[in-house]
């Protein structure tokens, strides 16, 4: 049987993080990542906006402010010189009337206080400058912003590493001196998992009871047309609704090229199903027979039944559009990709805000890594090493 010093389980982005942490932290020890697919970032690191947050959004102090600021500077320093395709475009956040006015100062004192450089009010004619077809009463510019594709990073980060991949092997459990697959036992002596979706799964085998269950909210994304590309020249987000950690549809431009619009936020009854009707037994029976996921129904259908409607009907998906982009028509939109947040509920029925990250009784677990995951994906891979390792 194979031995290693290190496993870590899960080829999205965290895992790739902890890989090169350990490669680099660990010259001689032998490391092996696995995953169950038969490509690397198949799941949400593959399919997200693949935006360098700068840190604006996230409580002051929390692991999710600490991780997004240490890990923001520690992906641009890890793009930089390993050649990966990146750009400090910088984004706007628009208010549109006093409310989201009100909110935006409230998200500019929090940045702020986070440490970011250069926030501030564009006037009417900054604006028109830099986003032509943008509307806004008021707009905040967060000029650290940038654009990667994240499974590039991830593909870096494992090549920087030189350890060994092992794609369509599946973790299934765990043992005493290492891990269950679907192709035989491999032993290691630390196992570290980064399984987003399946993250709650995999803990619960281990003993893990954090009171948490990963609840699948999916993003569905339209792209501009190659004509509309023109209205958006940057990064355009609306004000975000606080009741709830996803950042509202906005207009993202990709590092490959092109534009997105979105991504919505709609519950989903299949963890890895990215069509509009996919359904899984297995995920929706865990969902529905969860406390969580009623009191979240009850406390939020409003906002939920508006998403659905958004994710069925081209129409309302526009009109939340054309709030920041008023020129917008319906013949610039061209339908997208979509992507699923792996998003942690308690039993109360509340999203938790926070990444989350426990000890096992033979793993360490991630356990909530959603937004801003992917960028502060370095940081985070620090705190992994610095907890799970002694
Ligand atoms: C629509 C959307 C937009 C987003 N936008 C942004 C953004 O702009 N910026 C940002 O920073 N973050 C963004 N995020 C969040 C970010 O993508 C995630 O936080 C990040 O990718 C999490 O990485 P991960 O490695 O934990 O999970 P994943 O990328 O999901 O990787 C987990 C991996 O584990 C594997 N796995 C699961 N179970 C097993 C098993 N039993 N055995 C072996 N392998 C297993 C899976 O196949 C998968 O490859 C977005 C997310 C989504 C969905």
């Amino acid at each position: 049987m194979e031995q290693y010093d290190f496993i870590v389980v899960g080829g999205g982005i965290v895992g790739a993080a902890v890989y090169y942490k350990l490669a680099t932290a660990h010259p001689e020890a032998k490391i092996v990542l696995l995953e169950k697919e038969s490509a690397l970032a198949s799941h949400q690191t593959g399919r997200n906006s693949g935006v360098i947050h700068s840190g604006l959004y996230y409580k002051p102090g929390s692991l999710k402010a600490r991780t997004c600021l240490d890990g923001y500077r520690q992906m641009l320093d890890f793009a930089a010189e390993h050649g990966v395709k990146h750009d400090v475009c910088g984004k706007i956040v628009a208010a549109v009337g006093p409310e989201e006015e009100a909110r935006l100062e409230t998200l500019r004192l929090r940045g702020a206080e986070n440490g970011l450089d250069g926030l501030r009010y564009l006037s009417d004619q900054e604006l028109r400058e830099r986003e032509p077809e943008a509307s806004a009463t008021k707009a905040l510019l967060v000029p650290q912003t940038g654009i990667i594709h994240y499974a590039d990073a991830a593909e870096a980060m494992l090549a920087a590493g030189r350890g060994a991949v092992r794609l369509n092997t599946q973790v299934t459990g765990f043992t005493r001196d290492g891990v269950q697959t679907s192709t035989g036992r491999i032993r290691g002596k630390h196992v570290l998992v980064c399984a987003g979706l399946q993250s709650d799964r995999l803990a619960r085998l281990d003993g893990v009871d954090a009171g948490l269950r990963i609840v699948p909210f999916r993003g569905d994304y339209y792209e501009l047309s190659p004509r509309a590309q023109a209205k958006v020249r940057h990064l355009i987000y609306p004000v975000p609704d606080p009741n709830f950690p996803f950042l509202g549809v906005h207009f993202t431009r990709m590092i490959h090229g092109g534009v997105e619009c979105g991504p919505n936020a709609v519950f989903s009854f299949a963890r890895e199903g990215y069509t509009k009707t996919a359904f899984d037994a297995g995920d929706a029976a865990a969902a529905l027979s969860y406390a969580g996921t009623w009191k979240l129904f009850a406390k939020h259908w409003r906002y939920g039944l508006g998403e659905y409607e958004r994710a069925f009907s081209k129409q309302k998906f526009l009109a939340a559009l054309q709030r920041l982009i008023p020129s917008l028509r319906p013949e610039d939109l061209q339908p997208g990709r979509a992507g699923i947040r792996a998003q942690a509920l308690r039993r109360d029925g509340s999203l938790e805000d926070d990444f989350v990250l426990r000890q096992g009784e033979r793993a360490f677990h991630v356990l909530n890594a959603p937004s801003p995951a992917a960028t502060a994906s370095l940081a985070i891979a620090d705190e992994i090493l610095r907890q799970a390792i002694p």
